[in-house]
């Protein structure tokens, strides 16, 4: 039979993420380090929440932006990061999935140029090429910092529509610093393009936080991206969101509207209670994921790992470029042989071949068993 399908999406593949996830369930045994899924329950308050609004029959469809009380409080929780969007400026999505698709359909004309990271979450990627835009790749530095003469040449050269930023990253773990924030600034209020700032991970920043949306004048060019799938460890609740100044939230409006109308109700008001009495749990999580973050650096370091610190997030992204293998080939061979999953570097792009993406969202003594068994297969290559 033909090709039935667009030539847009037939130019996107599943994520790599996840195919690799599905080849662990094939090796019995295998341990998993490979997805960003928390591993905390649902904090209580915001279970209670849900189901209250299931008893007070809160079953109805919202305001196509979200309910009024989860976008107040979304715009006071970015007043306690220096961020500033007013509830009509805030649209609440189906995840952080949902408001980049909606961003994304809202910009972008076929042929269009967006300027995405490499390594970066896979999506950015994925969403360009089904509107039939051009991804233009900017490298980074080497510990994942970014790398500002490559993002100049690319904008004065490419002319892009769009800029993505990712921090803090999936799947470096890097943060932005104020000095690149700073830089940023004074690079990108010279240039006309708009940029996506996805700050997924805002909760999850061991030093002290900065985000482009800080800066005033930027404000009118910046689409944040936020969600609490990370934060509030609900993932399946499938509750996101997007900030832009009016004009801006007004387009990306059409998109979502027709798209999901709006967001399962009962998990927009397990939301708003989280915000109100859940962010105790939410540092709770944090102090959590830290120590795995130091217990996984300095595990990876003394096995003789070459691995930059992470800052945010729950990713570490060491480099495997010294055991002479694709990351796809170290990553199927460590798990038939070594029975542990982890994600090929290649499956964030270009720029992550030659690494590997382990995730700390799983407990200590997942950790320890699977680094156990990483340490053990590495000495069997004989390489050490
Ligand atoms: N942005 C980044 C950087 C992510 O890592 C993820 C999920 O892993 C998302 C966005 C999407 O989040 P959600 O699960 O809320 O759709």
């Amino acid at each position: 039979m033909d090709n039935i399908f667009s030539n847009n999406v037939n130019n996107v593949e599943i994520s790599g993420i996840r195919k690799f996830f599905n080849k662990v369930t094939k090796v019995p045994g295998a341990i998993s380090l490979t997805l960003g899924q928390p591993d905390f329950p649902v904090p209580k308050n915001i279970k209670n929440a849900m189901i209250r609004a299931i008893n007070d029959n809160k079953t109805k469809y919202t305001a196509n932006a979200g309910i009024p009380e989860l976008r107040n409080e979304i715009s006071e929780f970015l007043k306690s990061m220096d961020i500033r969007y007013s509830a009509d400026e805030i649209t609440v999505t189906v995840g952080g999935s949902e408001a980049l698709l909606c961003i994304f359909a809202a910009f972008l004309n076929a042929g269009d140029k967006v300027l995405i990271p490499t390594p970066a979450y896979p999506a950015y990627e994925s969403c360009v090429k089904i509107f039939g835009a051009e991804v233009v790749n900017y490298n980074l530095n080497k510990d994942f910092t970014i790398n500002f003469e490559s993002i100049i040449k690319l904008i004065d050269e490419e002319n892009p529509k769009l800029l993505v930023m990712s921090h803090p990253s999936n799947p470096t773990g890097a943060i932005l610093s104020l000095e690149e924030r700073d830089k940023l600034f004074i690079i990108l209020k010279e240039k006309d393009i708009y940029i996506i700032s996805d700050e997924m991970y805002s909760s999850l920043c061991y030093e002290k936080y900065y985000s482009l949306a800080q800066i005033d004048e930027l404000r009118n060019r910046v689409i944040l991206v936020g969600g609490f799938s990370k934060m509030f460890s609900m993932t399946g609740l499938r509750v996101g969101y997007v900030c832009a100044s009016k004009y801006i939230t007004d387009n990306i409006m059409k998109v979502h509207q027709y798209n999901v109308s709006c967001v399962t109700s009962i998990s927009q008001w397990g939301a708003y209670e989280g915000l109100r009495s859940s962010m105790g749990d939410v540092n709770d999580m944090k102090v959590e994921f830290e120590m795995r973050k130091e217990y996984v650096y300095k595990r990876l370091k003394k096995i003789g790992m070459d691995v930059a610190l992470p800052k945010g997030a729950f990713y570490i992204f060491p480099s495997i470029a010294r055991f002479s293998m694709s990351s796809e080939e170290f990553c199927n061979r460590l798990l038939n042989e070594g029975k542990v999953a982890v994600v090929p570097g290649s499956a964030f792009g270009t720029g992550g071949e030659g690494f590997v993406r382990i995730s700390y969202s799983y407990s200590l003594e997942v950790l320890k068993e699977g680094l156990d068994r990483m340490e053990k297969w590495l000495k069997s290559l004989n390489l050490a």
